[in-house]
This record gives C-alpha cells, structure tokens and sequence, in this order.
C-alpha cells in the first residue's frame, strides 16, 4: 500500500519538486458552457525533470480521466488533492502529461466563480487561484516558484468576451453557437498569477496606448464616465514605474477587469489585473480621498506586474516582498504623479494604524512568516504584509536614500527576471548597491516580530534652551530587543519654523546631543514626518501643549501625526477617551483637510461605540450629531459635506438624529451638491433597522421597492443583517455557514450590520460558534474572509464577558497557529475596550 499523500503542499514537497523540475509549459482546453456545474477541459503538461522519480501533480475538487505520461496509459487517480505520476514511466528530461478533466464552477467557494447579473440575466465567470486554488482548477505544480508558459484555449458562447494573460492568437467557430479562442503562451508565470473571465463582458473606452479595460455589459454606461481616469493614471503609472525600475513594463500587453463581488480590491494576474468592480465604479457619493484610494489600489497592482508577477516570491513566507513593495510603490509612484496632494501624510493615514494595530498584539508576527503548508498561506495575508512591510521599507529608504533605495531593486529585478527570489536576495542587492551591511537591520525588522515604542526625555535649562534630551525605546510586547531605528525629531515652536534633526537609535538609550542647546520648544515630536516605524507617543509636556495649540497648527502632515499620537494615547488607556472626544467635536468644525476630517470622525464613532461607558455615551451624543447635521449642510467643501453625512449616519441614535436620516431618504433633506448613491442610502435604511427605529421595516419595504437591482438585492440582505431580533440572526448565521450558493461578498457585506454596534448582548451567543467556524472558513473561504469574520464578531463585542469566552477559547481549543494568532489579534482591541471602559467608567 503507498504512503498516504501529503494534505496540501507542504514546504518540502514544493522544495523537492522546484529541485527537480524546469521548463514547465501547460497546454490547457477549458470549454464554458452557461449554468453548468462544472467547466470540462483537456491539459497537455510537459516538464523536464533532473532524475526519474516520482512526482505529485496537485489537482483537488474535480475529476480526471485519460491520463498518459509520455504515452503510456496511467490510472488518473485523485488522492488527498494530488494525482501521482510514477518513478516508472517519467523520464529524466523532457516528460509530456496528458489528461482530461473537470474543474467545479459556483457562485462561492470554488476557483473558477460563476457571477449571475441580475440586472440583465447574464452570467459571468472568473477564475481566482492565489494562493493555492490554482489546482482546483486544472492539474498543476501549484506552488509559485515553478513558473509556467501557459496555452491557453477557450471555448465559450460566441457572444462571449475572453480574457487571459495575454492578447487572442486566434479565433474559430465552434459547435453549437460557441466560438474557441486561443490565447498566445505566455511568459512563465506562477500557476496562481494564470487567470481567465469570459462573460458578455465589454471593452471601455478603447483607446490605442492605454491598457485595456473591461466590465460587464450592465455596467457599460457607468464604466464610459469612469474609465477616462482609471485608465489614464494606469498609463502613467506604467511610464513612471518603468523608468524607475529601469525596467519596462514585462508583460506583453496589460488589461483590467471589472469584476462584481470580486473578493479583494485588486488581483494582479500577469498583464490582466481583476479589480472589484465596485472599487472601481463606486457605490457611494466620491470624495477627493475615494478617487485617490482608487489610485493607490490600480498602482497597486500595476506595481505588482513587476514586484510579485516578473520577479516572484519563492514561498508565500516571503508574501511582504510583493505587497509590502506595492503598496509603498504605489505611493510613490502616486507622489510623483501627483505632487500636489501630500501623498506621504495618506500613506501615514491608511497604513501605519493598521500596522501598529496589529503589531501591538500578540498575534502579531514577524514580516517574514514561517508557512510550513501551502494551505496556511492564507493566514499571511493581513496588516503585516500590506502595513507593517511598507511602513518599515518606507524606514529603509530613508536609511538607504532614494538613490540606492532605487538601485537596489532595480538591480534585484535585472537579477531575477521572469524567476523567483526571496527577502535575503533583495537585502543583499540593497547591500551591494550601498556598500553598507543591512544584516542586523533585516534580523530585527524582517525577522522578529513586534516593534519599538520610542520615549523622549528633555527639559530646558538656563538661557531657555534644551539641556537634555534623551530617546529611550523598548519592546511593546515586553518580549526584549531593540530596533535599529533612524527617524527626524521635530522641534516645535509657538512662532518660527520647526527644527529638524535626525536621530539614530539603535540601542535602548541614547542622547540626541545636537539637540542641546537648541531654544525651548513649545513640544517634541518624534518621527516627524513619519520615516521611521513604532509607538511615538507624546511625553507629557508636549502633551500637554498640543491639546491646548493643535487647532493653530497649520502644518496638515503635523496636525495629523498630532492627533494620531492622541488616539494612540486613548488606546492605550492613558488618555479619557471622552477627552479625546471633546477636544476633536471642539476642533473638527475648523478642520479643512477631508481625509483628517474623516480620520477624526472616525475615532469619535470609535469612541461612542466603543470605548465611552454606556452612560456617559448619552451626554455626548446630540452634541456630535448636531455637529455632524451642521457640517454637512453648511461645510464649504462638498467632500466635507460627504464625509459628515457618512458621520451623522454612524453617530446618529437619537429620534432627532433619525429623523434627519429619513429626511436624507425621503428627499426632504438634501446634502448640498451631493446625490446619494444607492449604497448611501441602503447604509441609512441599515442603521434605521439596526437602531430599531420604529418605521425602519416601512423604509426597508420602500427601499426594495425603489431598487430591485442586483446590487439592491445585495444590500438589502446586508441590511436585514442588523434586524434586532434573535431568530433573524439565527437565520443569517446558518446561512453564512450552510448556504453554498451564497456569494460570499453578500455575507462579507452583512457581517458588521449582523454585529452592530448597539446589539452585542443579542450578538454574544454567536461569539464562541464563530470562532469554532475558523478551520471551515480557513478551508472553504477566499483570503480576507476569515479576518473579516473575526473582525466582525469579536470587534461587536465590548464586554469583559465576551472577553472571558474568547481567552477560554484559546486555552481550550485544539487551533492551527495562524488561526490562534489570528484570534489574539483581533482580540487585542477588545481587550483595550474593556481596559478603558475600566479605568475610565
Ligand atoms: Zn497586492
């Protein structure tokens, strides 16, 4: 009897097979026939391979039949997600696989998804195969450092649009009413960047020299108004990131489609990027920040045809080297394109609080994760490779300079082109170009988990100047170490500029010497400009004079690093929420910067919901909703405008505060200038049911009513989700675990109206039957999925109770590590919750 085959593709396995296997070229016929349950296809494989010996070919969810190695007959037997491929008939050198199969299609869950517009009764269908789906689909060497030419031919109706890696070879007429469509091979790839959509897709805005764009033929009118600008940043981005890598753009043509429901914003198949549709085409009233946020994301995956797709990562360990350099890229490409917009302060906004969120926690880990299997490689996906990766190469640039920083990768992507590298060939390319060693600085930033919260310690002496100043850094988990660690320390005046000075800290102490004999400031801020990464918190002085002068500072990067370090001090329960929350209600009304704007809002939600006691709540809510109802009718700005209307929506509880809901509904009130789109308004019909507002099921009914669209339809699931009754929610949760014809962004979207805010007793009985979901999740569900369940169910709670069940979970569980560390990180701010519900009741 054989050996039972491994469960997914252990580390070894995929080390042995790259050991011995090259020149991997798949020929595959998929043929797509509307409805069906399954897509049948017909593989030809060819490999070289070093020795005759046995390999794994990995291929789960389907059927195979036909199956001859070179042209002996061999039982195509699936065991355990692999078929094998005996010793006795592979040869050493050129081998050819040929077999029939068929690969499972549905609306969830599998990785060829069938998408049903209900707008128009067509059918779409994509495939998604990262990280290791690739196999679900056709039989495969999944693992992404076996690179392969893929051929691809499709047959599907003939009013269909294909889309694959690279431009139509050929097309030829079918039988009955179906068309074949051969694709040209395609440079080597990884098995998880191979993709192809067929649907009645169409064309926007085709336009000779910009990259093509697709989307399906309900949204076609839409897309024609958006695409102009989509396109047009992408075509500068391809200008301005070949130049930088010195390397043009690596793939022969580059597409992007529009995918409803896709499960992430963005996936960066080689030259055919998917984005969700509705990251594209929005749902929602823009603002300024929206129409950016789009920018980041389409740079993000244009980024990633060079960091990700033409230089790859060996294993998933090293998942940061493609996200951690997109998403920094992506600013920097957006900075230079656009430099007006103060870039490097959003890049702050949307990326450091989610990286010192998660690397406060003990669920944190280090850049580099240790990913034993394949089928764990979902877990590294998360705030460490999209936040903390690009907030500590944004401190390597700065360590390095933008000369060498550049050179660097340059030289690491001339070095491994069309192949794959890992973190220590880019830490190495970055030593050659700098002459300096980066060993210790990779040990602790790329190695170790967790990172430093840096002190200072000044006062002034005679003659009002600075007569010590000392930096102190320690762990914040506690765990021991410190961080070579480079930043600016600003020193702030009431009048005149500030000084700059850069400091390097690489051990626990040390004196800034150069700032001695510096005039007094009227406070310090460390990691001006934000260059380096930790916990900066403001030392009681400074803290002190920032409260009393932040309104006056004009400088909008410094004003929002400022208030950052005071919602930092909230977090961690050294300074009361409730006067974080006076002091932003006193000072947002003159806040002119949207997106500060939004941040602020943002935390003042935070901070009701969560962090001020239940019966202080009340003396602050009309206060802030008369706020928010004011600003966004008479703010200046038609983004302000926006941005408080999505605040009165979240802060609103009082019958004055819903009734101006329903007005927004009704067309009784308006948002100056503003049309509300339809998410807008189902978000409102949404918080109405939540909130248990007496005519809110009348709204719901009416709202369905008004849009029967197959996003309407969508919504208003989402919105039934937040229905305060206890078999409603009974209903919901047997369906997101039972129901596999659910599309799972229905359920993404439902998850947080299901755990709003105000209904966490109703809630509570769902906590432990969540958790005990995860292995399911982990194996059935997309990447995101499983943090966005966890976020969801443990960030509805806020008690010491719902704390004591998920630390008894974690004692008593027999979990996978990911999934525990997972836990601990999302449990972290509940835990916060209840530590500042306690120390400040
Ligand atoms: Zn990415």
């Amino acid at each position: 009897m054989a050996a039972q085959l491994p469960d997914g593709i252990p580390r070894d396995l995929a080390r042995q097979r790259a050991a011995q296997i090259s020149d991997v070229r798949y020929q595959l016929r998929f043929t797509l026939t509307p409805h069906a349950a399954s897509a049948s296809g017909h593989e030809e494989l060819r490999f070289r391979a070093g020795l005759p010996s046995l390999f794994l070919l990995d291929f789960r969810g389907g059927t195979a039949a036909n199956l001859t190695i070179n042209g002996v007959p061999t039982p195509a037997k699936i065991e355990n997600g692999h078929i094998e491929l005996p010793a006795n008939v592979i040869h050493a050198g050129e081998n050819v696989v040929s077999l029939d199969f068929t690969a499972p299609v549905s609306p969830a869950g599998k990785a060829i998804t069938r998408f049903e517009d209900k707008d128009d009764n067509t059918e779409y269908l994509y495939t998604l195969f990262v990280p290791m789906d690739a196999e679900m689909a056709f039989p495969c060497f999944d693992q992404p450092d076996l690179k392969g030419r893929f051929h691809l031919q499709l047959t599907a109706p003939e009013d269909w649009t294909v889309i694959s890696n690279t431009a139509t070879e050929s097309q030829s007429p079918a039988v009955s009413g179906q068309r074949t469509t051969t694709f040209s091979e395609t440079p080597p790839i990884s098995t998880y960047l191979f993709a192809f959509a067929a649907g009645p897709f169409r064309k926007v805005h085709e336009t000779t020299g910009l990259p093509g764009l697709y989307v399906r033929r309900s949204k076609f009118k839409k897309a024609q108004e958006e695409a102009p600008e989509v396109q047009q940043i992408t075509g500068q981005g391809i200008d301005s990131l070949s130049r930088f890598f010195a390397q043009p753009f690596p793939f022969p043509k580059y597409d992007m489609v529009m995918i409803p429901g896709f499960a992430y914003g963005g996936m960066e198949h080689a030259g055919a990027t998917f984005l969700r549709e509705e990251s594209v085409l929005f749902r929602i009233a823009p603002t300024h920040s929206d129409h950016l946020n789009r920018d980041i994301l389409l740079l993000h995956e244009l980024t990633h045809q060079w960091f990700g797709d033409f230089t790859t990562m060996r294993w998933f360990d090293d998942l940061w080297l493609k996200e951690g350099f997109a998403q920094y890229m992506a600013y920097q490409a957006l900075a230079s394109l656009k430099p007006d917009e103060n870039i490097w302060k959003r890049f702050h906004q949307s990326i450091k609080p989610a990286a010192y969120g998660i690397d406060s926690t003990r669920g944190t880990t280090p850049i580099y994760q240790d990913i034993a299997n394949l089928k764990d490689a979902k877990s590294a996906y998360g705030a460490i490779v999209y936040s903390k990766a690009p907030g500590v190469i944004k401190q390597l640039a700065f360590v390095l300079g933008e000369e060498h920083f550049r050179d660097g990768l340059r030289l690491y992507l001339k070095e491994h082109a069309y192949s794959n590298a890992e973190w220590s060939d880019l830490v190495h390319a970055f030593e050659r170009v700098s002459g300096r060693s980066l060993q210790d600085w990779a040990a602790q930033w790329i190695r170790r988990r967790g990172m430093p919260q840096v002190d200072v310690a000044w006062s002034c002496g005679a003659k009002n100047q600075i007569d010590r100043f000392s930096l102190t850094q320690h762990d914040v988990l506690g765990e021991g170490g410190v961080w070579p660690i480079a930043m600016q320390v600003g020193l702030h005046y009431n009048e005149g500029a500030p000084l700059h000075l850069r400091a390097e800290l690489s051990t626990e102490k040390s004196d800034l010497r150069e700032a001695i004999g510096k005039p007094c400031p009227n406070y310090v801020l460390l990691n001006d400009q934000d260059y380096a990464y930790g916990r900066f918190l403001l030392d009681q002085l400074s803290r002190k004079a920032v409260i009393e002068k932040l309104g006056e500072v004009s400088d909008v990067f410094e004003r929002t690093l400022l208030w950052g370090s005071l919602w930092d001090s909230v977090r961690e329960a050294d300074l009361a929420p409730r006067d974080f929350v006076e002091l932003a209600l006193r000072l947002l009304p003159a806040e002119t910067d949207e997106s500060l704007a939004q941040n602020l809002i943002g935390h003042v939600t935070t901070a009701l919901h969560r962090y001020l006691s239940p019966s202080v709540r009340p003396e602050v809510v009309p206060q802030a909703e008369a706020l928010a109802s004011n600003q966004m009718l008479h703010s200046p700005s038609q983004d302000l405008r926006i941005i408080w209307f999505r605040g009165l929506r979240a802060i609103a509880k009082s019958p004055q505060g819903r009734a101006q809901l329903k007005d927004l509904l009704s067309g009784k009130l308006a948002v100056p200038g503003v049309e509300l789109r339809p998410l807008d308004r189902w978000t409102i019909v949404t918080a109405l049911i939540a909130l248990h507002d007496s005519d809110a099921e009348t709204i719901f009914a009416a709202e369905q009513k008004r849009d029967a669209s197959g996003d309407g339809q969508k919504y208003a699931y989402m919105a039934q989700a937040a229905r305060p009754e206890s078999a409603s929610k009974q209903h919901y949760f047997d369906d997101y675990l039972h129901d596999s014809s659910r599309p799972e962004d229905w359920i993404e979207q439902s998850l947080a109206p299901f755990n709003y805010w105000n209904q966490s007793e109703l809630t509570l009985p769902y906590l432990k039957p969540a958790l005990e979901a995860l292995p399911q999740i982990k194996r059935e569900r997309k990447i995101f999925f499983a943090l966005g369940w966890l976020n969801a169910f443990i960030g509805g709670q806020q008690s010491a109770a719902a704390q004591a069940q998920v630390r008894e979970f974690l004692r008593t569980a027999a979990l996978d590590k990911d999934l525990q560390l997972k836990i601990l990180e999302v449990s972290d701010e509940l835990d916060r919750t209840v530590k500042i519900r306690q120390r400040y009741p």
